[in-house]
């Protein structure tokens, strides 16, 4: 594996700017086509399994965070308040939990609407120190694939067992297997929220909802959220660190907090329950790490440009297929500059799955010649319609 920071500059992915700020990269045109596919997917994946999707803004009251517990017990984590006046304080949001809570407040809600299921690829910030950021894989502006499932107690388990599953298609898709699956459970000291019974339940059921789906796991006592414990996905870096993508946890505490409910069959007030899931953690580290499983050769479905297209001599000819590629959705280049050997290392280098070759014999018989990057995919001299038929097929989200 390489380090995703020199891939991300050679295939420029994403950028630093010192005047931007550390730990906020910049996302360049290559970077920002690649997460939006994924982001697209990932949108698809959710509304197939009965997600809702939402807009929530990044920040919020600072009494929402007190309320939330965040500012009580995670403080040391948060960039500090913005006074507009003395009554009016406002915070950079650490997670997207409350806005969703307030999503699921918005109205009454009934036992016939549980599962309700909450998506949203929101940001939130975190106020690390500058001395450990680093590239993409630990950032202050977060752009997490967060979820919230709002059920009923009984609800819970099954809830987990289908984060787990929509974890393993979602991380088979984009073409990685995690390192290990870890039950972090709470520690000692004060920094978690002070109820054994609660903590007991929702540990349990982690462990029911993983054996279930016949996950092994290590446990780790220390590692939980301040309001519940949690199963994280976790990930090896190039270097060997290890660090923790995608999570499923279990909340009992703040469904309370915000005085959450819904009406249960029978007429009477029952409080939900709040699983908490990222089935591929925050955009940044995700692609931290595709960038370094992948050495920068994306899968066709997500790579920055899918077809670079080199015309030899009839550039109206070139012109033909980039037209109809783009009318089909791929994403597609023509490169003019240089010799054609010359073209075809600068796409290798590029690391694009497709170059179609446009020579004379090409143009004058309405077709191009395709060269895949991985052996084995879409090649050979084809009629433009067919060209573009096969490359949309295997270009294709999952
Ligand atoms: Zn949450």
């Amino acid at each position: 594996m390489q380090d995703h920071r020199k891939l991300g500059r050679d295939l420029e992915l994403f950028h630093s700017d010192p005047l931007v700020g550390a730990g906020l990269p910049l996302w360049l045109p290559a970077g920002a086509a690649a997460r939006r596919a994924v982001e697209d997917y990932l949108h698809a994946l959710e509304r197939r399994n009965g997600y809702q999707h939402v807009y929530s803004p990044p920040l919020a009251k600072q009494e929402m965070y007190l309320r939330s517990g965040h500012l009580p017990h995670f403080a040391d984590d948060m960039f500090p308040p913005m006074a507009l006046s003395e009554h009016d304080a406002f915070v950079l949001r650490p997670s997207l939990c409350p806005h969703h809570a307030a999503v699921f407040g918005a109205r009454g809600r009934s036992y016939r609407e549980l599962p309700l299921r909450i998506g949203e690829i929101g940001g939130q910030y975190r106020a690390e120190r500058s001395g450990v950021l680093g590239g993409l894989s630990r950032v202050r502006a977060i752009s997490l694939n967060d979820g919230h499932v709002f059920c009923a107690e009984e609800q819970v388990r099954d809830e987990v067992v289908e984060a787990l599953r929509l974890m393993r298609v979602a991380h088979a898709a984009l073409g990685f297997e995690p390192s290990s699956f870890r039950l972090s459970l709470r520690g000692e000291g004060g920094k978690y929220v002070d109820d054994p019974e609660m903590w007991a339940a929702a540990s349990s059921v982690l462990r029911e909802a993983l054996d279930i789906a016949g996950v092994s796991y290590v446990e780790a006592p220390g590692e939980a959220a301040f309001y519940g414990p949690k199963i994280d996905v976790q990930l090896v870096d190039h270097a060997g660190r290890e660090s923790t993508l995608a999570t499923v946890q279990v909340d009992y505490f703040q469904p309370a907090r915000f005085d959450l409910s819904y009406v249960d069959a029978g007429g009477a007030r029952r409080r939900p329950v709040m699983v908490h899931r990222s089935v591929a953690g925050s955009m940044e580290r995700l692609f931290a790490h595709l960038i370094e499983v992948h050495d920068g050769a994306f899968p066709a479905w997500f790579a920055p440009l899918q077809v670079a297209v080199l015309p030899v001599a009839d550039a109206q000819a070139g012109g033909d297929f980039v037209r109809a590629c783009r009318a089909a959705d791929l994403r597609v280049e023509e490169c003019h500059a240089g010799s054609l050997g010359a073209r075809i290392r600068q796409a290798a280098a590029r690391k694009v799955p497709f170059v179609a070759v446009v020579g004379e014999r090409e143009a004058a018989g309405g077709s191009v010649s395709l060269r895949p990057r991985d052996p084995g995919a879409l090649s050979g001299v084809l009629p433009i319609a067919a060209a573009v038929a096969g490359l949309s097929e295997v270009c294709a989200a999952p």
